[in-house]
């Protein structure tokens, strides 16, 4: 049974207590997760406030550096990685491939971080006078991350904290823990020093000490909502930087001039890709007018019938299992409230088992139609592989509805009206819009981050808005003594 510790100061660390992490696919135990709480969170704030000076005093190029060669590794190493991923997510090969790569987007862009760091310079703000503006660590940070993406969320935050200086605590989801201990390897074979990235496993307690530990200067979370207003909340009050990203009830809008075609294959892809546990899923299909909702359940529900669903192991499979028994009798309860409730049952994913593997945490695709903004299914996340048809009269109707929903992280439109296109993308209330792109994530060199209950804090994850959450600006004004002539000034300075 494979044993997962923490790694405080570049030493594999266990602490007494552990969790159970299971692979998805086989129902069965397949390793413990060491489960830590103060004690480690204090041990791993000493050996990252001990290696913050030496590592912020590096030169952002030689940070560079190691960005670069841990862009080589992943790519050398990705399937051992997304091995790791699939055996405790359940995700298939080819979606852990995908996160891969788009937590390597984050590396790309932090290997820029001597251009990124730049300040501005002024000369002459007043007479002899020059001010220069410059970013600087904040010390030692933490992340706190969901399961759904072991890799790609750690490394939403890591790379950039660590390009701008700072040592960082990670937090991983204790359901999937093998694959950041990974990261942590190949960051050190990179030639990150020991002390400067440290991963505490554990569950609320490591959470709450992470909180309120005064060591600490900023808590990138992303999680579910409740989770995330109260790590923002908490941290706050602590008196530290918190960005926390939540959960999600994405849209897309299919009009009457759509490819319906494409709009479908958007759909499967983006509603039951990874069983629908993804955050940026499309968990709701909006079709305008009846005939667009008739042709396009039409042209979903067999696609939905025929997916193909299996382990990692299994090339051929486009979804995998749940990631626990208990996520997966909570989707499935939703499906029976979306039934009790009168939404009309297009195709029930309940009761599925596969031969070989009938302890995993199946359950097949699920598609609702006439689904209404009243129901549960429409209200809450659901994180699973459930797509709801919410039958809309026009396209006023579809965007009303989007904006009164109190999620706003990702939505799309699919179309071919400009005019459309264009007004869906200036006036939604969602932080990232896609135009017959289904699951609008940006990549590396943009910002990640949803509008209203799914993000709590001002700055989105990665990109440009990362070298500002995770930096402070000092400003230096400079005057040489040649400059300096006329005794002591008493009026407020001026140029
Ligand atoms: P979760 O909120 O249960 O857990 C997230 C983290 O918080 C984990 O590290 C977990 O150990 C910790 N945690 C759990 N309960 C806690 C508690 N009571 N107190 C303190 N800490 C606690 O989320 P999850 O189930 O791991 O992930 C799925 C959720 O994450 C979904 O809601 C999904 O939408 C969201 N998500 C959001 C984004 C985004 O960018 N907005 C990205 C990925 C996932």
């Amino acid at each position: 049974m494979n044993q997962i510790g923490h790694i405080i100061g570049g030493k594999t660390v266990s602490s007494g207590a552990s969790t159970p992490v299971f692979n998805p696919a086989t129902g069965e135990q397949s390793g413990a997760v060491a489960s830590g709480g103060a004690a480690e969170i204090d041990a791993a704030v000493a050996a990252a406030t001990a290696a913050f000076p030496a590592w912020a005093a590096t030169t952002p190029a030689r940070r560079a550096r190691v960005m670069y060669e841990m862009r080589r590794l992943m790519e050398a190493r990705k399937d051992e990685l997304a091995r790791a991923i699939s055996a405790e997510h359940g995700k298939t090969h080819s979606d852990a491939l995908g996160e891969i790569a788009r937590g390597q987007e984050v590396v790309e862009f932090a290997c820029g971080i001597p251009h990124l760091l730049k300040g501005s310079f002024s000369a002459n703000v007043a007479t002899s006078m020059d001010s220069f503006d410059q970013r600087q660590p904040l010390g030692v940070v933490a992340g706190i991350t969901p399961f759904n993406f072991p890799v790609m969320v750690p490394l939403w935050m890591m790379p950039m904290a660590l390009a701008c200086g700072n040592a960082f605590i990670l937090k991983p989801s204790e359901r999937d823990p093998s694959a950041p201990n990974l990261l942590w390897a190949l960051w050190r074979e990179a030639g990150l020093p020991d002390g400067v990235l440290n991963v505490v496993h554990g569950g609320k307690p490591a959470v709450d000490a992470i909180l309120d530990h005064p060591g600490i200067a900023a808590v990138s979370f992303v999680g579910s909502t409740p989770i995330a207003q109260y790590v923002y909340g908490r941290g706050c009050a602590a008196g530290k930087r918190v960005q926390a990203l939540g959960g999600a009830k994405n849209h897309l809008v299919v009009m009457p001039d759509a490819d319906l075609d494409q709009a479908a294959d958007a759909l499967m892809g983006a509603g039951y890709g990874s069983a629908g546990e993804r955050c940026m899923a499309v968990s709701v299909a909006v079709p305008v007018g009846e005939k667009t909702a008739d042709a396009l359940v039409a042209r979903l529900k067999p696609r939905v019938q025929a997916l193909k669903i299996g382990p990692a192991t299994d090339a051929g499979a486009e979804m995998g299992p749940l990631v626990t028994a208990a996520h997966r009798d909570k989707v499935a309860g939703y499906i029976a409230a979306g039934e009790q409730q009168g939404a009309e049952l297009v195709v029930d994913g309940r009761g599925l088992s596969l031969q070989g593997y009938e302890k995993g945490y199946w359950l097949g695709g699920t598609l609702l139609d006439r689904v209404t903004t009243d129901m549960t299914v429409y209200q809450e996340e659901i994180f699973g592989p459930v797509l709801s048809v919410v039958r809309v009269p026009d396209y006023a109707a579809a965007v009303g509805m989007i904006n009164a929903h109190p999620f706003g992280n990702g939505t799309a439109i699919f179309t071919r009206d400009g005019d459309a296109a264009r007004d869906f993308t200036q006036s939604i209330q969602v932080g990232m819009v896609g135009v017959n792109v289904p699951i609008p994530v940006p990549v590396g060199t943009h910002s990640f981050g949803g509008w209203k209950a799914s993000i709590f804090g001002s700055h989105g994850v990665y990109g440009p808005e990362s070298v500002h959450f995770y930096t402070k600006l000092k400003t230096v004004t400079a005057r040489w003594p040649t400059g300096i002539r006329g005794g002591a000034q008493f009026t407020f300075p001026s140029s």
